[in-house]
């Protein structure tokens, strides 16, 4: 099983993969997560990875692809959660896997409306210790705003604020169609709708999987 994780910020994509790499026993690449560690540094390349984070801008296609290339390299079984985000992205990793005989074999595309994926993000919190991420309307912790596992005070990520969301529906929706069209002429692309709780959606993505 070799699949990326398509969708809106807020479609509910990093849950969602969670929970497929605890059924199907496959790890995953989350960009996302992956620069979110990168910032916790203080070196040029932190900085760097800020400075278009913290904008809801896209950061740079070469910086990304480093680490994607590492992560897939001979794995026959991976999942890519928040990657690719552009043509050229989706176009470095197909000729990369191409080249390796190790093609995807899947591509989820995560659907879900606007005003719920901002009602999503504004209520998204996430434990800065263990990465659990939770939402204030949907999945709250047992205390107020305390990590159920950690006990340490919850977060919002910096890119959580309204006007940065507001600029990454932007960016994904500009960006986003031309690889849509991509891997539906490849026959690998299967649209998920997002809607509902956590569990009515896995189920809907378990049964697009289940023999991929
Ligand atoms: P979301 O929850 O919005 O889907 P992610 O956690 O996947 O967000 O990504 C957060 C931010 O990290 C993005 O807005 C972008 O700045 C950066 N990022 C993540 N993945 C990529 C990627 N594949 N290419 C470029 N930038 C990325
Ligand atoms: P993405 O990785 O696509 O940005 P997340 O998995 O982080 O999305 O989910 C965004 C927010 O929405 C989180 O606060 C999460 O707890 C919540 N969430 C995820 N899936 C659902 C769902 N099906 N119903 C309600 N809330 C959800
Ligand atoms: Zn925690």
């Amino acid at each position: 099983m070799r699949i990326a994780f398509l969708g809106p910020p807020g479609a509910g994509k990093g849950t969602q993969v969670d929970l497929v790499s605890r059924e199907y026993g496959v790890s995953v690449l989350s960009t996302g997560d992956a620069f979110r560690a990168m910032m916790k540094r203080e070196d040029k390349l932190a900085e760097r990875v800020r400075s278009y984070v913290e904008k809801g801008e896209l950061v740079p296609d070469e910086v990304v692809f480093e680490i994607v290339k590492e992560f897939v390299d001979n794995k026959d079984s991976f999942i890519l959660d928040g990657y690719p985000r552009n043509l050229r992205q989706a176009e470095l990793l197909d000729d990369f896997l191409e080249g390796k005989g190790l093609a995807l074999t899947g591509v989820v595309n995560i659907l879900l409306d606007e005003d719920e994926i901002v009602k999503r993000l504004t209520g998204r919190l996430v434990c800065p210790q263990c990465g659990r991420v939770y939402n204030i309307y949907y999945s709250p912790p047992r205390e107020d705003k305390l990590c159920d596992d950690c006990g340490v005070p919850l977060e919002r990520r910096i890119d959580d604020e309204d006007d940065v969301i507001r600029q990454r529906i932007k960016v994904y929706h500009r960006e986003m169609k031309p690889v849509v069209d991509f891997y539906q002429r490849k026959g690998l692309l299967f649209n998920v709708d997002g809607a509902g709780d956590i569990h009515e959606v896995f189920e809907r993505i378990k049964k697009v999987l289940d023999g991929k």
